[in-house]
Order: C-alpha cells, then sequence, then structure tokens
C-alpha cells in the first residue's frame, strides 16, 4: 500500500513511523525546511505526563508512553509533574486512580523542596510518570526508524497531487487548506525561557479556576534551563503569515516565574511563538473520508500522545 503523509511536524512523522512498521510504502511532503519553526512542533521539549482529570486521556497517554518506549526511551526526561490547583476537585487523582497510575499529594515545603511555591490553600499533586519529550530529537527518531526520506519545501495545493493510494494529511494549522471542513481554529501562542541552573525541575500546570484547564505551565529546557507558558492565551492567527512573541504575554508569563520560582531570575533569555490548532473540546480529529485520512491533534496538548495518534492515523490508512 502506497501511503503519502502531508506535513513533517511530529504527527506526520509518528504516522510514517506508525506506517513503516506496518509495511506500507511511505511518502513524507514538508512545505518547509525539516527543521523549521513556523508550526506546532519545533523546540526541544514539551510536557509528558499522564495526568489528565479525563479518564480516556489517561488511557491515551499510557498507550503513548509504551509508544515512546519502544521508539526510544531517552527520548522521555521523566522529571516527574506537578499539578497546582486552587480547588482539589480539579486534580487527575480521581482518573488517575481509576487508570491505576500512581501520585501522591504534597504539601507546601515539598513543593518549595522541588524549587517552586504553592499559593495558601491550594493543592499540589505529583506523579513521577512525566516530565518532558524531546521534542526536535523525537521528530528525527520517528522518521530514522521509518527509515523514510521527507520532500522538503514542497507544499502540496491537492490530495489529488499525489501518488498514493490513500493521503494522510496532518497538516497541523494548514489543515483546511487541503480538507475544509475540518472545524478548528488557530491562534499564536507565546512562550519564554529563563536561566537556571541545577538538576531539571519536574514539570508544573497551574490550573486555571475559570476554565479547570491549564493556566500557566513550564517544564526543563536543555539549554536555558526552564521553559514557560500561558495555555491558550495567543490571539488567531494565519498559519502563512510570520509572528512575533507577544511582549504582554511575556510580561505575564514573566510575573508568574517570579511568585511561582523564586530562585529564577523573571528576566526572560529569549522568548517565541508556536501555532496551536484547536478544536471545540480540545479533542482530536481522527477521521477518514474516503482516499483521506485527516489528523487534526493539538489543541495545546497534542505532542505527548504522538506514537499513539500515529498508531491510529496508520490503522485508519491501512483498514
Ligand atoms: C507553545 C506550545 C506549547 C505546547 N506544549 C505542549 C506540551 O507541553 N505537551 C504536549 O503534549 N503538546 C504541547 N503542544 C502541542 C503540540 O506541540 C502539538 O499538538 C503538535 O506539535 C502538533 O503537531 P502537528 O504535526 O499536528 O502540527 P505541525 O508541527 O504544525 O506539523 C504540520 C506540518 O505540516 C506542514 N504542512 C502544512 N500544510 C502543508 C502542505 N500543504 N504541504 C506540505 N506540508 C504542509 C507544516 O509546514 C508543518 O510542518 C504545544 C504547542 C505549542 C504551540
Amino acid at each position: 500500500m502506497k501511503v503519502a503523509v502531508v506535513g513533517a511536524g511530529v504527527m506526520g512523522c509518528a504516522t510514517a513511523w506508525a506506517l513503516s512498521e506496518r509495511g506500507a510504502d511511505v511518502t513524507v511532503h514538508e512545505q518547509f525546511a525539516l527543521d523549521h519553526d513556523r508550526g506546532s512542533s519545533h523546540g526541544r521539549t514539551r510536557i509528558f505526563r499522564l495526568a489528565y482529570p479525563e479518564p480516556h486521556w489517561v488511557e491515551l497517554a499510557q498507550d503513548a508512553y509504551e509508544g515512546w518506549k519502544q521508539l526510544d526511551p531517552s527520548l522521555l526526561g521523566l522529571y516527574g509533574l506537578i499539578e497546582l490547583v486552587p480547588d482539589p476537585a480539579l486534580t487527575s487523582a480521581q482518573a488517575l486512580e481509576e487508570r491505576g497510575v500512581p501520585y501522591r499529594l504534597l504539601d507546601r515545603d515539598e513543593v518549595r523542596k522541588l524549587g517552586a511555591t504553592m499559593p495558601d490553600g491550594w493543592t499540589a499533586l505529583y506523579i513521577a510518570d512525566a516530565g518532558v519529550v524531546f521534542a526536535d530529537r523525537a521528530r528525527h527518531a520517528f522518521l530514522e526508524a521509518a527509515g523514510v526520506d521527507v520532500e522538503t519545501n514542497r507544499r502540496v495545493e491537492s490530495t489529488d497531487e499525489l501518488d498514493a493510494d490513500v493521503v494522510v494529511v496532518t497538516a497541523g494549522s494548514w489543515v483546511r487548506d487541503l480538507v475544509p471542513d475540518v472545524p478548528v481554529t488557530v491562534s499564536r501562542e507565546t512562550l519564554a525561557y529563563f536561566r537556571r541552573v541545577g538538576p531539571p525541575l519536574p514539570s508544573i500546570v497551574d490550573l486555571n479556576t475559570e476554565t479547570g484547564g491549564h493556566g500557566m505551565y513550564s517544564l526543563h529546557d536543555p539549554v536555558h534551563g526552564l521553559k514557560v507558558g500561558a495555555h491558550h492565551a495567543g490571539s488567531p492567527a494565519d498559519p502563512d503569515t510570520e509572528g512575533t512573541p507577544d511582549s504582554a504575554l511575556v510580561e505575564r508569563i514573566s510575573a508568574w516565574v517570579s511568585e511561582r520560582f523564586p530562585d529564577v531570575d523573571p528576566e526572560p533569555v529569549e522568548a517565541q511563538t508556536c501555532l496551536y490548532t484547536t478544536t471545540a473540546d480540545e479533542g482530536f480529529i481522527l477521521e477518514r473520508h474516503g482516499r483521506v485520512v485527516v489528523g487534526s491533534a493539538c489543541s495545546g496538548h497534542g505532542f505527548k500522545f504522538a506514537p499513539a495518534v500515529g498508531r491510529r492515523l496508520a490503522d485508519l490508512a491501512l483498514a
């Protein structure tokens, strides 16, 4: 079976890996250079975690965990994760129990020993099966394991132009150019790096009381030390228009660093942008329509799931 994959972001690379695992004849097509920074998958790290308030996300993360270990366990930095919540009902405790994932609650001194502060009256849930996935290395590892070369600097204008039995569209924020009715919105998000020396800190997610979802997040960066961002805080964006970090968001991120990490200099050493492709319920769109398989798995939290998403898209393509 000849399968063409559009897009060499992490979802396209993971799908190429899963297809090759199953003996398909795979080609991958990317509009930019392989290591470009215009989409959603660039950069050194992303948060990896099994902790989600919903059991179905925990289950998908567990699947992905097995996939990362099969591909290369060193792609994960298991430094742990702390969920900081103003209301204990907002933690992932119940879903983790349902899925048999161990966790424990930390008190303020324990959180402080891990380099951060916890506001009065908040709850801290800690899990060890979490930390970071080394993003750039992961994309290359998928492609090397798949034994697939990427045709770069070629923009696919229509799935009809590809000589393949099936076409998998993992085009990130550009998905609607090839599959117009996919219900997603695109935003340009801002993140910043802070100088920190010492052993990697656990990743931290501050849950937002209004949404119950993530507010601010932080994770280890192997170059500067700490990477920090504000979840779903960016503005609507056109992926074809390059953008710059939002200075107001950089200020907000820096203020959070000075509050949450008293040992870290809150002066950012670098700021960057990245695109979110978001669905209304932050779920993933993994569907087949005739000869075309669509894989839109982002909403700002997709990377960690790539091995599992890649395998589900391969299943659809080879069905
Ligand atoms: C700031 C930020 C922080 C994040 N943090 C986390 C985190 O901590 N943990 C986590 O799990 N996830 C996180 N995510 C989400 C995660 O990074 C994304 O879900 C994931 O990278 C999406 O990958 P993708 O392959 O779908 O998209 P992309 O990486 O954008 O890949 C799509 C590719 O398709 C190419 N393309 C598009 N159209 C065409 C065409 N017509 N022809 C050829 N090529 C084309 C594009 O150039 C691009 O390379 C974060 C995302 C951002 C932006």
